[in-house]
């Protein structure tokens, strides 16, 4: 039966496939393809992890001693048989066999399956076996883990959807839903298998919503329920674009997305060739389009769409998802020479590192719930706070710029103070460098305005930086009191609400009177539908995800920014700028 689930837009197109449901907690089972010719080995090794896993078990059960209570024995026997049923083994080789997924991915997905099983059950003590079989499977992947896999991962064909309604075995795209994915777990993604996601929870600018975004792979987030409605294996239809996710579709439905694929793909393509166009309005004002990066390969994406620099390397991935231990001074040098080497002389915005919030390094997770981590020691504060690792950031981005121009970008500024204590630190990095006679270059120094507190009191950013920077994903969330990952209240988040277009607007004059550039990097940067809202505010510096960039190009050759002045302040007067923006110019 046809349904559909909403939720938010997040990344443009349309992703056909079968859904794989992930737990929240399996996300670091590696989920790969094997070969045909592989599919003997791959049930073998997982044979291999079960047997072991049994015999454990067993002399477990051996060892238990006489005295102890009656239900572990108990709870052994139910362990043995669940391990050894036939749904479970049976399933899993089924996904082996026609999916060609590695033993891990096939385990957990019919766990997946098996789970949903128990879910629906009204004996409530068969409900509860659910937890043993998790158990179980857990400590099969342990086993799978600790030895390592001897086959080698393949890389998915790339099918149409006339093939695949002939084809329903493998290589069928894929679309990963779960729960909850985090910026780290969605990096993982960015080499993955899966042609689309789906989560229950996260707000458009969250910053999974970001990461799925630069990958330029239809998403939907908040959609609450999916993670329950949507079944292992259902075909579904991810439209990023609309926010929507239709599980089971009809023929007539299905025909209808593929089109819709297609006039996507033809756009694109129409797009592609305003790559070489420069970005100049019909009145002859030039604007810098620039990449929002995220590892030093997104450089080569950034340069195919024509940006003329990174805008925002958000370096705190290199950071995340590894298991507490840092970047060292060589690693994060080498990175960031990698992205600067990559840009080919083009310059390179480097942002230190701006953890917390809803991009935790995993040893710093806040499970204190009455915290409010969008709140707490995030981004500078934390960099402050650690003074030996931020002077080994600095140090690396300074070599770093040893190799092409690089801008340093200091996320989460509100304080004077803080201002100081990061100049002081950056001139300490710069001393010890020259002490130990280490080749560095010079870097503009930035402050991104996305605390409502810098934007009020721009003047004295203005006068302290090189150059500004609006970051409105958290510009929007400060100033409006709504957590950008939270979907309960994304309704609110309003790029378009009257404060925070003062802000905005407020920011941008300030630059225009200093002689300080400024730049916009926040998600409203690659909205082409904010595109001449911007320029007429005297906005000529965007910076988004490469997939956006021939998008806002497209406006740009279309805007006559000095006609756009007098409406764009009108709409930023206005009680209900949305209203305005949406009658035109
Ligand atoms: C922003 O806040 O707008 C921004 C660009 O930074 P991030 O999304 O990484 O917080
Ligand atoms: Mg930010």
């Amino acid at each position: 039966m046809t349904f559909s689930i909403h939720g938010l837009a997040v990344a443009r197109g349309v992703a056909i496939g079968r859904a794989v449901l992930v737990a929240s907690s399996r996300l670091d089972v590696a989920h790969y393809f094997i070969a045909a010719d592989q599919v003997e080995a791959e049930i073998a090794r997982l044979r291999v992890a079960r047997n072991a896993v049994v015999e454990e078990l067993q002399r477990l059960q051996k060892d238990l001693p006489k005295d102890a209570p009656q239900e572990l024995g108990a709870l052994l026997d139910v362990h043995l048989m669940l391990l050894q049923d036939d749904e479970l083994t049976t399933g899993v080789k089924r996904w082996i066999r026609e999916r060609l997924y590695n033993a891990e991915w096939a385990l957990t997905s019919q766990f997946e399956v098996l789970a949903r099983q128990f879910d629906e059950m009204e004996d409530a003590y068969l409900r509860e076996r659910k937890a043993d079989l998790e158990q179980v499977v857990e400590r099969v992947l342990r086993h799978m883990m600790g030895a390592a896999s001897p086959v080698a991962p393949r890389e998915p064909r790339q099918r149409r959807l006339g093939e695949l309604l002939l084809d329903d075995t493998h290589d069928v795209p894929l679309v990963l839903v779960a729960h909850d994915l985090s910026p780290a777990d969605m990096l993982q993604f960015k080499k993955s298998v899966f042609a689309g996601f789906v989560t229950d929870v996260g707000g458009r600018t969250s910053h999974t919503a970001i990461v799925a975004r630069s990958m330029d792979i239809p998403a939907v987030v908040g959609t609450r329920t999916a993670s329950q409605l949507v079944r292992q294996d259902d075909w579904i239809i991810v439209d990023g674009e609309a926010g929507i996710v239709i599980v089971d579709p009809s023929p007539i439905i299905l025909a209808e997305y593929g089109f819709k694929q297609r006039q996507g793909e033809l756009e694109r393509e129409r797009l592609s060739r305003l790559r070489n166009t420069p970005a100049v309005t019909r009145d002859g004002q030039r604007v810098e389009l620039l990449a929002n990066i995220e590892m030093p390969d997104d450089a080569r994406t950034a340069l195919k769409v024509g940006a003329v620099g990174v805008g925002l390397f958000r370096s705190e991935f290199l950071f995340m998802g590894r298991h507490g231990v840092l970047p060292d001074e060589e690693e994060q040098y080498q990175a960031y020479r990698a992205a600067v080497e990559g840009m080919q002389g083009l310059p390179v915005t480097i942002r230190t590192v701006d953890v917390g919030a809803d991009k935790p390094l995993d040893e710093l997770r806040h499970d204190d719930a009455h915290l409010n981590p969008a709140l707490g020691l995030r981004a500078i504060r934390w960099s402050l706070a650690e003074p030996a690792m931020f002077l080994t950031q600095l140090r690396a981005i300074l070599r770093a710029a040893a190799h092409g121009p690089v801008n340093l970008l200091i996320p989460m500024l509100a304080h004077l103070g803080e201002i100081r204590q990061m100049q002081a630190l950056l001139a300490q990095a710069r001393t010890q460098l020259a002490q130990a006679g280490t080749p560095h270059g010079l870097v503009r120094v930035g402050a991104m305005i996305e605390v409502p507190a810098a934007a009020l009191m721009v003047d004295s950013f203005a006068r302290a930086f090189d150059f500004l920077s609006i970051g409105t994903n958290d510009l929007i969330q400060y100033t409006l009191a709504i957590d950008r990952a939270d979907e309960t209240v994304a309704h609110l988040y309003d790029p378009l609400h009257p404060a925070v277009l003062r802000l905005v607007a407020a920011t941008l004059d300030a630059g225009a009177r200093h002689g300080k550039p400024v730049s916009l990097c926040g998600e409203m940067a690659g909205d082409p539908a904010l595109t001449r809202l911007l320029l007429g505010l005297g906005l000529r510096s965007f910076s988004m995800h490469p997939a956006q960039i021939l998008a806002v190009k497209q406006e740009v050759l279309r805007a006559d920014a000095a006609r756009l002045r007098d409406w764009a302040l009108q709409v930023v007067a206005a009680e209900e700028p949305a209203a305005l923006l949406a009658s035109g110019h």
